[in-house]
């Protein structure tokens, strides 16, 4: 198959470097990342998909697979080889009655949410909402409503996928049960999913938005901020970002998102109540307009991030937190922490191949900066940083949705847990035994 019939057989669109369209199609989120394709199949459906894995076995091409293209480390892109292009495949059905919603592999979080909200129903996503579904959910996904209704994984119910050798596939809990159980957290190495199906839960408003406190106060708010998640209130899920501003004082961003039936919540009395606030933007809105709380520049900074799973946040390590944050020296570069309480412990772990439910906290160092001459510098203040949090790592593993590509295989391994990155193995030895899909947090067929 040449070009020329690849374009004839496919009913989406191929792109070269020869056409317009090149540049802005291989693009991602991290500007950090700058690669050239031979080829970008934006595919229309699973029948393209299949084309599109044909073509690159019989030109020994690289796969790169394009969801919603967030990913930090760069995935949805490679040099020479192909793209696997899913952004024109955005469609999301809510079946209202059944409570379910079935998206299209290159769906955003917009896109979902915004078909799900028509009829009051939301599954449990990220909080930017150009992420893609399916690159997050297949990660695990954390997010304004892990509190609440658990990991996005958790919520994942069936999933149509093509493999590499181009057959499509069934997972759910009655057929290729296994395969749903890798899909729930063992990311994008068995194929691509086409369909990604969920359940839903009813959801209209909320109590959310975000506090703002800068200064001397912060110290205290991050301890606030732990104890009231450490009492694992089921209807607030909660997040902080630990940042400087210009005068390279500290400031910390809480962004609370409560579901209960009280107006003014005492967990969220309890943050707002603290010195050094400066802005207070909590309020009642719709779950969509949550979902705009937090924005990131698409295309436009350069990345690098690096984490660690904690199982708590002792007061020596927020203090060693607030010495990196000052060791940064400039914004906009942040800590981000994420809380695992609620939800996520009540669920049968054994349910998904995601490996981080029992953790307490996702603790992230997120270097973000624009001039290329920062790039060791800022680098650098990411690693040290995972590694001033390493002594209280849950696992030594990441959390593999923010993981950049030069994690060593241990650090995916330990990301699993042993056991289960074995599980993984066999599986992958079974849906993809060449290892074609393999620009990934890598499960390796062996
Ligand atoms: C600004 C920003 C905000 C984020 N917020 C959150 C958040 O709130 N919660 C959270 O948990 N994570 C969050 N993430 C991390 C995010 O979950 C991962 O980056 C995820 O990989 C993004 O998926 P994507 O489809 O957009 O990415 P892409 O770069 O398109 O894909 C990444 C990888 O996912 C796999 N993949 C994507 N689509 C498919 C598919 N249809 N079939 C098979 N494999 C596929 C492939 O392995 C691909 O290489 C955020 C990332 C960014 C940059």
């Amino acid at each position: 198959m040449d070009l020329r019939e690849l374009r004839a057989s496919l009913v989406g669109a191929v792109i070269t470097p020869a056409d317009d369209a090149y540049d802005n199609s291989r693009g991602g989120f991290n500007a950090l990342v700058d690669r050239l394709p031979a080829v970008i199949a934006r595919c229309a459906g699973a029948a393209d998909v299949a084309v599109a894995f044909d073509f690159a076995r019989v030109h020994e091409l690289e796969v790169a697979v394009r969801g919603g293209g967030h990913n930090v480390a760069g995935h949805c892109v490679c040099d020479d080889g192909i793209v696997i292009d899913l952004s024109s495949m955005r469609g999301v059905d809510v079946d209202w009655r059944a409570r379910l919603a079935h998206a299209q592999g290159g769906a955003t979080w917009g896109d979902f949410d915004a078909a799900t909200q028509e009829h009051g129903l939301v599954a449990p996503g990220g909080v930017v909402v150009s992420t893609g579904v399916a690159g997050l959910t297949l990660g695990g996904g954390i997010g304004h409503l892990t509190a609440q209704h658990g990991l996005s994984c958790d919520n994942l119910v069936g999933v149509e996928l093509v493999t590499p050798a181009g057959t499509l596939v069934s997972a759910s809990e009655d057929e290729n049960a296994a395969l749903l159980w890798a899909l729930r957290g063992g990311g994008g190495n068995f194929g691509v999913a086409t369909r990604l199906d969920f359940r839903l839960h009813p959801l209209d408003r909320v109590v959310g938005g975000l506090l703002l406190y800068r200064g001397g106060g912060v110290r205290d708010v991050l301890r606030r901020f732990r104890d009231v998640v450490g009492a694992s209130p089921r209807e607030l899920s909660c997040q902080v970002v630990l940042g400087v501003d210009e005068a390279l004082e500290p400031l910390l961003t809480v962004l609370p998102c409560y579901t209960g039936g009280d107006s003014d919540p005492p967990e969220l009395r309890a943050l707002r109540s603290r010195p050094g606030l400066v802005e207070d933007a909590v309020r009642e809105h719709s779950f969509l307009d949550q979902q705009h709380v937090v924005d990131s520049a698409y295309g436009e900074n350069r990345h690098y991030w690096k984490g660690h799973f904690v199982r708590e946040l002792p007061d020596e390590l927020l203090d060693q937190l607030l010495d990196r944050i000052a060791a940064l020296g400039r914004p906009p570069g942040n800590v981000l922490i994420e809380s695992l309480h609620g939800r996520p412990k009540d669920v049968d772990a054994s349910a998904g191949a995601a490996g981080f439910r029992e953790a307490g906290f996702n603790v992230n160092a997120l270097a973000i900066w624009q001039d290329s001459e920062l790039d060791e510098q800022q680098i650098r203040w990411s690693r040290e940083t995972a590694d001033a949090v390493a002594p209280w790592s849950y696992s030594g593993g990441a959390y593999v949705n923010y993981m950049q590509a030069d994690e060593p295989i241990e650090r995916i391994r330990a990301a699993f847990g042993a056991d289960t990155f074995d599980r993984l193995q066999a599986l992958k030895r079974q849906y993809d035994p060449h290892n074609v899909l393999r620009r990934n947090q890598n499960v390796p067929p062996t």
